[in-house]
């Protein structure tokens, strides 16, 4: 079972990677995948209608858990938020405060990569956020605030 969601999710990601206009084989990178199992997914093919239904339900699950299911079944930080990223309609936003000390703990914490220090300050890269709140969780200066932005 494990193996038909991780290919519900793949397809998933490869079918959004190709409407935002990557080829086959950028998408192969990034998915991990070889070119002929792309092409197979894009045309609907060799994958079956319940590994995608599985797939959907883990990506509409909460940030969190949906984060920690697809990492846990893909251990790659950057297929996790490959998928993660293209499949889940939501952006999100914040702030670091002032009160961060730079301890680096929601560095190492972020599943999918979107922090990073600098000058002994946390950033968080949106563009990978995915709003799974657990950097806001382990922060032991509550110096994090994320939010979804509402359009
Ligand atoms: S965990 Fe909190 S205090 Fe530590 S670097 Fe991250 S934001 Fe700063
Ligand atoms: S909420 Fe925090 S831990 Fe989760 S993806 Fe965003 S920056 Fe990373």
């Amino acid at each position: 079972m494990p193996k038909h969601i991780v290919s519900g999710l793949k397809y998933l990601a490869a079918v959004n990677l190709r409407k935002k206009g990557q080829t086959q084989k950028e998408i192969a990178n990034a998915l991990g995948m070889d070119r002929s199992t792309v092409s197979h997914y894009l045309n609907g093919r060799n994958i079956s209608r319940d590994s995608i239904e599985v797939a959907e339900v883990v990506i509409e699950m909460c940030p969190k858990d949906s984060l920690l299911l697809t990492y846990t079944l893909l251990k790659n930080k950057e297929r996790t938020r490959t998928i993660i990223r293209t499949c889940q309609n939501k952006r999100y936003d914040g702030v670091i405060k002032n009160s961060c000390i730079g301890c680096g703990l929601c560095v190492d914490t972020c599943l999918v990569k979107a922090i990073v220090l600098n000058d002994l300050k946390a950033q968080i890269d949106f563009k990978w956020c995915c709003g799974c709140l657990i950097c806001v969780e382990m922060c032991p200066t509550n110096s994090i605030e994320i939010k979804e932005v509402v359009d």
